[in-house]
């Protein structure tokens, strides 16, 4: 049984290379399950696509982005000498540290007395960071490489950002999160002695949706009469056919958080029943003979049972079938690059 993200190679590459192409200084993220694809696989073909830097997500992921990716590395979850003061990397100079506190960087020099370090600054994100009015004496203190903000989705971040600038003397490069094309250029022309450099992993990753796809194998077919009982819950189901396929709660399926179900009715009914109770409510994300079939039961770790309409036809055992799905919570059980 499988669950398989199929890339194709030579359209995902090209995507990528017109996307750093038009976002100059951009910083890859590659954090957490790799945005599907897998974090070796991203730093690989960030070595491709001759970046100095990516940027990861927490000191777990930095043993293996040290290996896989020749460049910088810059951590995005800050230092805390209570939490990371015992890590083996911290002394190799291909890493990049954020800081947000004087303590922390003490700790951290302590380890390597010339560790380089970016400054957070506390946006309104309110996540974690320096308040504007400290990011210039820590930042000064600490000979940063650079000042890292990171904002909210959405736009409307110049102002915000061009706050910090305007309290941190000196030219510095700017390294920011969330903040659009369009923004980054009004920013580069207001503000022409500084360096702005985006923290880009979704729009990056996924810059051409059409490039990758998901596929399921069907490992059963029956035909079942109106009634029929199924699965651990043993519930009724309308006439059809059960179509077993690879895929379950291991894999991330029906697991996505409600605000990304697709309409107002599927997300009221994840909210009151729990995301998984809802699945057999909601249309399931694998698509069989041109049709999204409802699940019969909320998925097994690895399968799930699918109910599809009488009158539609049944695929064959060993098919494959697409899925539709968030990458972020996806683990697919291979990436094959094609
Ligand atoms: C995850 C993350 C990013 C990348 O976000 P995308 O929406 O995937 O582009 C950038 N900056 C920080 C601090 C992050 O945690």
């Amino acid at each position: 049984m499988s669950f398989v993200l199929h890339v194709d190679g030579e359209r995902w590459r090209a995507a990528h290379d017109r996307f750093v192409a038009d976002h100059p200084g951009i910083v890859p993220v590659i954090k957490g399950n790799g945005y599907g694809f897998g974090r070796d696989l991203l730093c690989a073909e960030s070595a491709r696509l001759g970046v100095p830097m990516v940027a990861i997500g927490t000191y777990v992921e930095l043993p293996s982005a040290l290996a896989a990716f020749g460049g910088d590395v810059l951590v995005m979850e800050p230092y805390r000498a209570a939490v990371h003061a015992d890590l083996p990397d911290l002394a190799n100079r291909r890493v990049v540290h954020t800081v947000t506190t004087q303590s922390d960087l003490s700790s951290l020099r302590g380890v390597l007395s010339d560790a380089r370090v970016v400054v957070e600054g506390l946006t309104s994100m309110n996540r974690y960071g320096t308040p504007v009015n400290e990011v210039a004496a820590l930042a000064g203190a600490a000979d940063a490489v650079g000042v890292t903000l990171h904002l909210p989705l959405g736009t409307g971040h110049v102002e915000e950002i061009s706050r910090f600038i305007a309290a941190v003397p000196g030219e510095l490069t700017w390294y920011v999160s969330h903040v659009s094309a369009a923004e980054l250029s009004t920013l580069a022309a207001r503000f022409p002695e500084h360096e702005f450099r985006p923290r880009i992993g979704t729009d990056l990753w996924y810059a051409d949706k059409g490039s990758y796809e998901v596929r399921a194998h069907v490992l059963d077919v029956r035909p079942v009469a109106k009634g029929s009982r199924v699965g651990y819950r043993q519930r009724t189901v309308a006439a059809g056919h059960i179509v077993v396929v690879s895929g379950g709660t291991s894999h991330g399926v029906a697991m996505e958080s409600p605000s990304s179900a697709a309409t107002a009715r599927s997300r009221a009914i994840a909210v009151t029943e729990g995301v998984l109770e809802a699945a057999h409510r909601v249309r399931s994300p694998f698509t069989v003979s041109g049709v999204m079939p409802r699940f019969a039961e909320p998925p097994h770790m690895q399968c799930s049972l699918l109910v599809l309409p009488a009158g539609v036809a049944p695929p064959g055992v060993g098919d494959e079938v697409p899925v539709r799905m968030r990458l972020t919570t996806t683990t697919p059980d291979a990436v094959v690059v094609a």
